[in-house]
């Protein structure tokens, strides 16, 4: 294979209902450092229908140009249409890196694109580099997350990795930033196209989405069922979500869009609170990037305190309520 005619850092930008996916812009972010280390560009595969209006804001948040695929058969995901039209624009722009979100979409895109491509994906990746003589390193969390493995595509292209919502950054939108927007129009052979969709049934979500939130107040094990009231009432005073580690999903005190960890989610938020949470490596692969950590635990040497900013060495039951008071009479002042 002839890898020099390979070039430029390319991101899948997701989009639902025409929104563009946060995770999209958090890639484009993290494409930008990668394009520069090899002088390169960075270029936005966004697929979808009715959707060119919104192609500047990819190059308002770091994209050179944007490959849009505006076609009636991309309105929704499914995942023969989208593979087809994204397979076909990799071939024909010829990228050396693809990097597409961890998002349900994207575990189910990348890998049919690498299959297709004859190359291969790393999924899940937390860190991304280039290394000297420029490759992509793509590092991931292995042996249940014991160990970190760097893995190199050395040989095909696309180099192609999957990263979950809330490991990357986003850049600050630079407004009136220019770019090239380019319209590809593929090729479909629907006698492939062996799905339909006939409705599409929204869940209806209550919460804010934890990835989102400024401020979590997440409970594990030490917390126990029962005391997940008062961490409710906690995240009530302070307008902030309730997450947990998977020790409280699995025991089906929460569903698992509340887990944060190394297979549930990644937050980032200003404040999290860490009440009853030893700080096992795979949770602390979730939450360790939050700006600021307040950890309570009647354990003086769990894990958690090595992370956290403060951390107040009690039982958290009792904890929780005695602090919840006292913010909700200082935010009554
Ligand atoms: C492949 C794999 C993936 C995983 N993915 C995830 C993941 O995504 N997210 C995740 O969270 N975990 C994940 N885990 C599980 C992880 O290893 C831990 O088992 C889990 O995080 C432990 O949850 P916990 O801290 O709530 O419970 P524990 O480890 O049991 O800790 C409970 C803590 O509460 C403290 N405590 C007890 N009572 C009180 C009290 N009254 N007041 C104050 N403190 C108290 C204890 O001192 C202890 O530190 C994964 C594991 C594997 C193998």
């Amino acid at each position: 294979m002839d890898l020099s005619i390979y070039k430029d850092v390319y991101v899948f930008v997701e989009q639902r209902d025409g929104v563009i996916q946060s995770v999209a812009l958090e890639l484009i972010g993290k494409a930008r450092d990668l394009a520069e280390s090899l002088g390169q560009q960075v270029i936005a595969i966004y697929p979808g229908h009715n959707i060119s209006q919104k192609a500047n804001e990819l190059i308002e948040y770091g994209a050179d140009k944007v490959i849009c695929i505006d076609s009636p058969h991309l309105e929704h995901y499914i995942t023969e249409q989208y593979t087809q039209a994204v397979y076909q624009a990799i071939l024909e722009f010829k990228p050396s890196i693809v990097m597409i979100g961890a998002t349900s979409i994207g575990r189910d895109l990348g890998p049919r694109l690498s299959a297709r491509l004859n190359t291969g994906l790393t999924a899940d990746c937390t860190k991304l580099e280039i290394s000297e003589d420029h490759n992509l390193l793509m590092t991931r969390p292995a042996f249940g997350g014991n160990l970190m493995a760097t893995i190199v595509c050395k040989e095909h292209r696309p180099q192609m990795s999957t990263v979950r919502p809330g490991v990357m950054t986003k850049r600050e939108k630079e407004i009136g930033r220019k770019g090239e927007i380019i319209n590809f129009t593929p090729q479909f052979d629907s006698s492939k196209f062996k799905v339909k969709l006939r409705e599409s049934i929204k869940e209806k979500k209550s919460k804010t989405d934890i990835t989102e939130a400024k401020i979590l107040v997440s409970g594990g094990r030490g917390v126990g069922a029962s005391g997940f009231e008062s961490l409710n009432n906690l995240a009530n005073t302070l307008n902030a979500e309730v997450s947990a580690s998977r020790a409280i999903i699995d025991a089906g005190v929460l569903d698992h869009d509340r887990q944060v960890g190394q297979t549930g989610k990644t937050v980032r938020p200003d404040l999290y609170f860490a009440l009853g949470i030893s700080g096992a490596i795979q949770h602390l692969a979730g939450m360790e990037e939050s700006e600021y950590i307040i950890a309570i635990n009647k354990d003086k040497y769990a894990p958690i305190f090595q992370v956290s900013d403060l951390g107040i060495v009690g039982d958290v039951n009792k904890i929780v309520p005695l602090l919840t008071e006292r913010l909700k009479s200082e935010l009554n002042k």
